[in-house]
Formats: structure tokens, sequence, C-alpha cells
């Protein structure tokens, strides 16, 4: 087992990891920037690194600090959380080049599931169902629109190397498809530094259903549950649950042996996400994959009562999984809600500055990862997250109501926050009867303004 890791992250991930390295008996590193002086990751890790100044690129993005501060410490692992450096190859083959193991897949691993359009063209030919759409990327723009109208309208135009829900347009019809094309090719350029980008048929009312994996060091590969991430704004989850009330144990089955199948064919280690859409005829198509731990993988703990994160590490380490579906049946419902630094009624525009009270909300079967604290100021250099609030019931109604109260008792003053959106999604009939496919919070524009 690993003696020290070092967390090339911050935020309540950060913390996340720290805590299952110290439940594994394992030491730990916090790097931070001049911005993050103040922060829990940094107080509670045994060690701790300044990596530069505020903008990402020159501290959270920066390997050779990275690796620098990993060298200096001894740290022998990096985990690298989610975002920043977590899906870099270049980060995972310069961690292996110097001998510090890079908890997660191979760069290759990483490489073959990253550009979205190669994904898709490798798991197809594993008979696994695909999103109608271009063989790969397409760079002229008359051969796409020729691609397009094949396919048949609206489509979506996506950045092969796309993530976070940006480098996505959709096009109606034929005459916006030369538009679209450009700007999504140029947003693509600006955020990933790769204007390729593929069509796809754009589905109308689809779930996100998304499958949880794992793979470990002697070639098993486990999928776990699947988390239903349906209610979204502009591309990116806002709520997530798990189970999706929508999947039977046959279609779990279904879905998860897709899953596996992908992964396994490229020998994957470690945690793992293959996201599908599923449409209103039932039907499930593979979207992508993301090679790393994801935000709402907490639901999917409190539903099989398994920690990933450690699993993440021990296999990482080459022990083999522990997990074990089959005796670990899912027990209740469980929802997240993402908290973020931002205001619901301003276009969700991101409200940083300093929290001046704070109390979570607590009780049985409620869960709160976060980073913030009063007297805390939220820096505008990173995300707006400021919690993620879990919540378990034995059934569903058990889950919402325990939401609905959470929420209401979460205090969080000096900054502007989402809890009174969520609050009034949570309650939405629709929400809480499962009926939520992508396009809900588009249609439903009333919550965007203040209540009445
Ligand atoms: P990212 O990697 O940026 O998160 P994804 O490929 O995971 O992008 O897509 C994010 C979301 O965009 C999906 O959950 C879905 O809501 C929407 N989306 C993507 N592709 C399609 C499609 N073909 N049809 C309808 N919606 C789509």
């Amino acid at each position: 087992m690993f003696k020290k890791v070092l967390i090339a992250n911050r935020g309540e991930i950060a913390l996340r990891v720290i805590r299952a390295c110290h439940e594994l008996d394992i030491e730990t590193v916090a790097v931070y920037s001049e911005a993050d002086r103040e922060c829990l990751h940094v107080r509670f890790a045994d060690d701790d690194v300044c990596i530069g100044p505020p903008p990402s690129r020159l501290s959270y993005l920066r390997i050779p600090s990275i690796i620098a501060a990993a060298e200096l410490t001894g740290a022998d692992a990096i985990h690298p959380g989610y975002g920043f450096l977590a899906e870099s190859p270049a980060f995972a083959e310069t961690c292996e080049a110097s001998g510090i193991t890079f908890i997660g897949p191979t760069a290759e691993q990483i490489r073959r599931m990253g550009d979205k359009a190669t994904a898709r063209e490798l798991v197809a030919s594993l008979d696994i169902p695909v999103v109608p759409g271009s063989d790969g990327a397409i760079h002229d723009p008359d051969e796409a629109l020729k691609v397009a109208k094949d396919i048949g309208f609206p489509v979506i135009i996506k950045a092969s190397a796309g993530g976070g829900g940006k480098g996505m347009r959709v096009a109606q019809e034929p005459a916006a498809f030369a538009q679209a094309f450009q700007l999504a090719r140029n947003e693509a350029l600006a955020a990933f530094g790769s204007a390729d980008v593929y069509v796809e048929k754009f589905l109308e009312r689809p779930r996100h259903i998304e499958i949880q994996v794992m793979g470990d060091r002697h070639g098993r590969v486990m999928h776990v549950c699947e988390r239903d991430c349906s209610v979204q704004r502009r591309h990116q989850k806002l709520i997530e649950v798990a189970p999706s009330p929508v999947v039977d144990q046959e279609l779990r089955e279904r879905m998860g042996a897709c899953a596996v199948r992908a992964t396994q064919h490229i020998g994957y280690v470690g945690a793992g996400t293959v996201e599908f859409l599923l449409d209103e005829t039932g039907h499930f198509y593979f979207m992508e994959m993301n090679t790393r731990i994801q935000v709402e993988h907490p639901v999917t703990e409190m539903v099989t009562n398994f920690d990933l994160v450690k699993e993440q590490i021990r296999v990482a380490a080459g022990e083999p999984i522990m997990l074990n579906l089959s005796g670990n049946r899912l027990r209740g419902h469980a929802i997240e809600c993402r908290v973020n630094a931002e205001d619901p009624y301003r276009n969700f525009q991101p409200s940083p500055g300093t929290i001046t009270a704070y109390h979570p909300p607590g009780g049985p079967g409620v869960r709160v990862d976060t980073h913030v604290y009063a007297g805390y100021t939220v820096p505008p250099y990173y995300d707006s997250l400021l919690a993620k609030l879990i919540v378990h019931g034995n059934t569903r109604q058990e889950a919402l109501s325990r939401m609905r109260h959470a929420l209401d008792s979460f205090i969080i003053e000096g900054v502007t926050t989402t809890i009174p959106f969520l609050r009034r999604v949570i309650a939405h009939p629709d929400f809480e009867s499962g009926q939520v496919d992508t396009k809900f919070l588009e249609r439903e524009t009333g919550l965007f303004k203040p209540a009445a």
C-alpha cells in the first residue's frame, strides 16, 4: 500500500480524498495556490506545498510544480480528484515516468476514452449502441452538413475533447447548421485547444443515465449501479439520484453489461463512468466515458454502502476489487444537490465572497461534502461549488422529504447560493414523480424567476 498520497486538487474533493487516505493509514500531501492558503485541505493534510499563484494554469494545472511537490515530500502516489489534471494523459504519463503512481487509469486508457469521437467508434465496434452520428471528427462544414442531413435534424455538434457541457451546439434545421458548426468549433478551440467536433443526432427528451465502473489490475471490471443525472442546466448536472426512478433490474443489467464490455476491452483500471442517453422508448445509447471519479459519486456510495475513493486507492496499489454487487444489493434511494455560490435569478452568475454564517443540515441519512466554513472566502478563480448535499432514504419519498428539509435548514450567509432554486426543483411535481428528462429545466422557465 502507498505510504503517502499527494492530492492534486482543492475544495471538497481534496478533503474527500484526504479522509479516505487517513482511513487507510496513508499520509497525505496537499498542494495549494496562493489563493487557497486558508483552505481546509491544507489544514487536514499531513504535509502541504504551495504550487503557485491563483490562476489554475499557474498552479493546479502546472504538472512540473505538482511533480516537484510530490518529490519534495516523498509522496509515492498522486490522486487527481476530478477536473484539473484528472483526465490529462500527459499528467498520468509524467507521474509514471517520475516513479509516482497515478491513482487512475493509464495514459493510454485516458487517451482512448478521452477523445469522444474515437471513444464512440471504439464502443460501436463492440456492438454497444451509440447515438447515430458521424464517424469521427469532421472538419469541413459542407461535409458535416451532409452528414447531419443523413442523420436527420435536429443534430448536436460536440467537441471531441469536450467536457463540462462546453463546446456543444444544437442545430434544429439545416439553415442553422453552418453557424452552429462554427460556434462549436470556436468554443472547442478556446476551451480545449482543439477545434475537432463531431455530429450526433439530437435526442429530444432523453434521460442522462450513467454507470459507475471499477476495474482492477487483475483484469476484473465491475459495474456498480446507475446514477440518473437528468436535471441539468445548459448540459451541466445540478441534481443526481441513484437508483434512477425509471431503470429496473433488467435494464440495469443490460446497461451495466455494456459499460463493463467497453471498459474491459481496454483493460481499464480504476474508477470510471460510462454515460448513456436513454430515450422515451427505453433504448439507450453510449455518449462518452469519464476516466475519473465523478462529482456525483456519493449517491452511488449511499445506495451501495461502498467507499469508491478508498477502492480507487486500493486498486491503484494493485489490490483486487472488493466490491461484489450481487452480495451488495442496492439499499434505498439517494439524492445529491450541488450547492453553488451563484445567483440562480441572475443567470447563475458566480457570487464569490466571504461566508459570514455557516450551518450544515444533519441527522440520519444526511451527508454534506464540503470545504467551506464560516469566515471562509470563496475565491473567484475556481468553480463555484460550495457543497454537495447528499441524502439517503429507505424509499424515494423519504429521500425527497429528507432533501427538502435539509435544504430548508442549510444556512450559508454572505454569498448568494443556489439553495432557494434547488428547493423549488426538489418540490416540483415532475421531479417528485421522477418524470424528468434533460430538457426539464429548459421547459420550466418559471423556476429561474424569484418566487413571488
Ligand atoms: P460533457 O462531457 O461536456 O459533460 P456529454 O457528452 O456528457 O458532455 O453531454 C452532456 C449533456 O449534453 C448530456 O447529459 C445531455 O443532456 C446533452 N447531450 C449530449 N449529447 C446529446 C444528444 N445527442 N442528444 C441530446 N442531448 C445530448
